[in-house]
């Protein structure tokens, strides 16, 4: 996988995102994505499932240590912290960023190379905790990407992918899914709710068939696997 690997830098330097992508395109054949600002980098990470991020800190919109934190809560995927000044890693270091190499500017391209192939490799030996339970759900966008691939659902769907991904784990009979998914209260049967998660069920299959995240507990509800 390491040869096709993309990568997404968050970097305002527009030359020095210039030079990052040359390198990691030629040198090593990856695929990258560039984004300049903080703010539109949750968005672009999203879209893009990168493999890995190259996380700059001092940005325009967000700050980098934000989009980290971002990027941790819905996700496992390597982030490498690029920071201007040596003496700050201590103090990233302390934050517990969940970052997983930091790099200091200045930098020779050749060096971020050999960072993100190490990183890579070593995220490689467990391939599926990129996204736990491969599972990502952008309720403002109404969008949900599963293993990569995007869903397409229709609003029912998505709303009860929505609530469950919300909480793995947890069992939720179906009243309290009939009540997300029609929340005027309209009366429908038990039944409606279970072919909605039939059909939700039907789409993740098609992306992943023979496993199945969402779990059906006799007699109680329904959960996804956490
Ligand atoms: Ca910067």
């Amino acid at each position: 996988m390491s040869s096709a690997a993309k990568i997404l830098i968050v970097e305002d330097e527009a030359k020095l995102a210039a030079v990052l992508r040359d390198y990691l395109e030629q040198s090593a054949s990856y695929t990258t994505h560039w984004v300049d600002r903080g703010d539109t980098a949750m968005d672009a990470f999203i879209h893009e499932q990168p493999d890995l991020v190259l996380l700059d800190l001092m940005l325009p919109g967000l700050d980098g240590l934000e989009v980290c934190k971002a990027i941790r809560a819905v996700s496992d995927t390597p982030v490498i912290v690029i920071t201007a000044r040596v003496e700050e890693i201590d103090r990233l270091l302390g934050l517990e960023l969940g970052a997983d190499d930091y790099i200091c500017k200045p930098f020779s391209p050749r060096e971020v190379v050999a960072r993100v192939k190490a990183v890579l490799r070593r995220a490689n030996t467990a391939p599926d905790s990129r996204v736990p339970g491969g599972l990502l759900v952008d309720e403002e966008k109404h969008a949900a990407n599963y293993k990569g691939t995007g869903l397409k659902l229709t609003p029912v769907e998505f709303s009860l992918l929505a609530h469950l991904a919300k909480h793995p784990g947890q069992i939720f009979s179906r009243n309290q899914l009939m009540n997300i998914i029609y929340p005027d209260y309209r009366i429908v049967s038990d039944r409606t709710v279970d072919t909605h998660v039939k059909n939700l069920r039907q789409r993740l299959a098609d992306v992943a068939p023979g496993e199945q995240i969402i779990e059906s507990v006799y007699g109680m509800g329904y959960r996804l696997a956490d």
